[in-house]
């Protein structure tokens, strides 16, 4: 079992093993016409289930080949032009390749002694980020799992600095006290974090959003006021720089104002927008993100990484001491004296990939510019697509976007009943994804059911969004056919 580990009498067959690998994936990608074979769970379930894992096949390409039935052929390829649905990006080769040299030296970053030059690599990639933020000289941050993640650390953190402004804190009682700020279609990890955070089920005041999905911040302040009079304490306000179902920007600058004047954390959850820092021509659409006490940035939405690459930066490196804590074993007080780097003192993970790595890669084959231009690149197409439903008397599109998302609703003139539009919508998407033809997603506008497109594959024409609007009509007439059908 020995020849199975990877060292130095073993570089044959990692190399054979790799290569097996990536030739079956290159196949795979090179040939797949659509980004879904439309399998359903009873059909894959049972192949998976009937896998003994107590019966080993001991040889690679055996398991590649079962690799094949129960996961390669019927995957979502993301990669795939018609892939419309989550914010799932096609990724780039550099960073792909950075993924398997993290993997092979795998690297832990929560210690110096456990990543030598991984923990700099990290370090100067959160510089670079807040650089092109705007942070401020004292900034810092760490790399996360993801925008969840990120969302909770920053939320720690300001909750950590809302205490000296809360009175009688001894009292536990008191994180009853703590507000949370976020617009109505905030990303839902902000309410997940405030649970985590032990504030009150009523912690989240949800700020209503005007025509175009941003935060309304006259409504903003009037429940800052309101908060103060009532005697609680504004603990954060989290404003969306790219929501998830629209991709609107709240108005950063605004609600910068607003927190400096009630003296209220501002966390921007750039989650998806992070992308238009390294846009050529639309950074000024996140302008005020400079301002912000913390940030989220996910790399694998729109830096077109692989999951995992995220971080969450702070203007002010101090605050993250409020996640430090010292083990004897791993990163004792007195090296913080000696200098000496150890990215856990930060982070709220102890053993942590190096997946900053693939975002060195990407930027020193590609260059933040290779990034920015793709990103436009699907903005554009955003801005095409929206055009193009807008003049389809089939469809009915919500807000023109600030990103790359399209929601719209598919309403037919024979039908009057909503209810009726919403099942067919339904339908269609369901029929869609059972096709395989493309993937779209859904959402809630207004109590009703609609159809989205995110768009974050630069391959994706505007032939491609006319054929799938055309696939979803179809679906949706056949649904309301065979509902006429049903109804005589
Ligand atoms: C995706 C998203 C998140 C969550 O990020 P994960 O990386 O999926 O954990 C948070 N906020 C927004 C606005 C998002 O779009």
């Amino acid at each position: 079992m020995r020849s199975h580990l990877l060292n130095d009498t073993t570089a044959d067959r990692y190399r054979r093993s790799v290569t097996e690998g990536v030739e079956r994936v290159a196949a795979k990608l090179a040939t797949t016409d659509r980004p879904f074979t439309g399998v359903t769970v009873d059909a894959l379930a049972p192949r998976i289930e009937q896998i003994d894992l107590d019966q080993p096949l001991h040889d690679t390409t055996a398991v590649l080949d079962e690799l094949e039935e129960v996961y390669l052929r019927d995957a979502i390829y993301f990669h795939h032009p018609r892939y419309l649905a989550h914010l799932n990006c096609p990724v780039v080769i550099p960073a792909v390749l950075g993924e398997a040299v993290l993997s092979a030296v795998n690297s832990s970053l929560d210690t110096w002694d456990q990543s030598a030059g991984g923990t700099l690599i990290e370090r100067k990639l959160i510089d670079w980020t807040n650089e092109r933020i705007g942070l401020g000289p004292a900034a810092d941050g760490v790399f996360t799992s993801g925008g969840s993640q990120s969302n909770l650390q920053a939320l720690l953190l300001a909750r950590e600095e809302a205490k000296p402004g809360w009175a009688g804190r001894e009292n536990g009682d008191d994180l009853a006290k703590l507000r949370i700020f976020a617009s109505e279609v905030s990303h839902f990890s902000v309410k997940k974090s405030a649970k985590l955070l032990g504030l009150s089920a009523d912690s989240v005041v949800s700020i209503p959003v005007d025509h175009d999905k941003r935060m309304q911040t006259v409504a903003l302040a009037h429940e800052l006021d309101r908060c103060k009079r009532d005697g609680f304490v504004p603990m954060a306000v989290v404003a969306t720089a790219g929501t998830t179902d629209f991709g609107s920007i709240d108005p950063l600058p605004e609600i910068a104002e607003l927190c400096a004047q009630f003296g209220t954390w501002m966390h921007v959850d750039a989650a998806y927008g992070c992308g238009l820092l390294t846009s050529l021509k639309n950074r000024d659409r996140i302008d005020g993100i400079e301002r912000a006490d913390s940030v989220t940035v996910d790399y694998h939405k729109s830096f077109f990484q692989p999951v995992s690459s995220s971080a969450v930066l702070v203007r002010d490196a101090s605050t993250l001491r409020h996640a430090t804590y010292h083990a004897e074993y791993l990163n004792p007080r007195r090296m913080v004296q000696e200098r000496i780097p150890n990215q856990v003192d930060k982070s709220l993970q102890t053993s942590r990939r190096f997946d900053a790595l693939k975002l060195w890669m990407t930027l020193r084959v590609m260059g933040a510019d290779g990034i920015g231009e793709l990103f436009d690149e699907v903005c554009d197409l955003a801005e095409e697509g929206w055009n193009v439903l807008a003049a389809d008397p089939r469809y009915d599109v919500v807000v023109q976007p600030s990103l790359s998302t399209l929601v719209f609703r598919y309403i037919p003139a024979a039908v009057t009943d909503p209810s009726e539009m919403d099942r067919a919508n339904l339908y269609a998407r369901k029929a869609i994804f059972a096709s395989g033809d493309a993937v779209v997603a859904g959402t809630k506008v207004g109590g009703r059911h609609y159809l989205k497109f995110t768009l974050l594959n630069p391959e994706t024409t505007v032939d491609d969004i006319t054929a799938v609007l055309d696939l979803i009509a179809g679906h949706a007439e056949q649904y309301l056919g065979d509902s006429l059908d049903r109804a005589s």
